[in-house]
């Protein structure tokens, strides 16, 4: 018998929102497989390689693109990051849930190569919250904070793309937002239509 194969959920929205934040709550409740992405930043105090990203020079990068290893792959903010495609496909045909946390061209591009990915936008309350998110985190120099906002607007007019959006505002609510999608999809009529049936049957039969 062929197994039901897992999700994707894409999670995207402007840097500084609380993308990664709020996917790492959730991986703590909900059995999910997080795809940690390949990068040419460098790696922030106290990340680490194989975690949250692994960590590679442009050239072995630019060798992934060759041999065609991405799921999306784009450039952001001047660094490159892409999706191991093997360990998405892998991990789905095993019936497991995947998230993607990327930014919002690669968005685009897995929902072109997977339309039945379920894409979620997450929104900040306001442009202004979104800057004090990014000076708050510390993580990145001020020219690097203003290449990230300005791109933020663009960014939001993409919308129209996407299944679902969660304001950001209280982070707990945000959270169980996203959850409830979750919970939402995996109610979905026609992914189940065989299972219910068969075990109403089931107990009809006695079996
Ligand atoms: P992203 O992954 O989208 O770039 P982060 O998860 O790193 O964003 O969050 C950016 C900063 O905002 C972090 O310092 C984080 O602690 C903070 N943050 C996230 N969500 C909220 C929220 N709802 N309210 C206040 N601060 C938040
Ligand atoms: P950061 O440098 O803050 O970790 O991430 C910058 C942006 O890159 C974020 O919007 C993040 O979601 C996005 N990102 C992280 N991994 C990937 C990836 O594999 N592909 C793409 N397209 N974007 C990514």
């Amino acid at each position: 018998m062929s197994r039901k194969k897992g999700k994707l959920y894409v999670i995207t929205g402007p840097s500084g929102t609380g993308k990664g934040s709020i996917c790492k709550e959730i991986l703590k409740d909900i059995e999910n497989e997080f795809s940690v992405s390949m990068t040419t930043r460098e790696a922030r105090e106290g990340e680490i390689h194989g975690k949250d990203y692994f960590f590679v020079t442009e050239e072995e990068f630019l060798d992934n693109i060759e041999k065609g290893n991405f799921l999306e792959h784009a450039r952001v903010f001047g660094n490159l990051y892409g999706t191991p495609k093997d360990m998405v496909i892998k991990q789905l045909e095993r019936g497991r849930n995947v998230i993607l946390d990327i930014d919002v061209q690669g968005a685009l591009q897995v929902k072109k190569a997977m339309p039945e990915a379920i894409m979620i936008f997450l929104l900040p309350p306001s442009l202004g919250e979104l800057r004090k998110r990014l000076e708050g985190r510390g993580t990145d120099k001020a020219d690097v904070i203003e290449k990230r906002l300005s791109g933020a607007l663009s960014e939001i007019k993409l919308i129209g793309e996407y299944d679902y959006y969660v304001i950001n505002d209280d982070i707990d609510t945000a959270i169980s937002s996203v959850k409830s999608i979750m919970t939402a999809e995996e109610c979905r009529v026609p992914d189940k239509v065989r299972d219910i049936i068969k075990k109403y049957e089931q107990e009809e039969k006695g079996e």
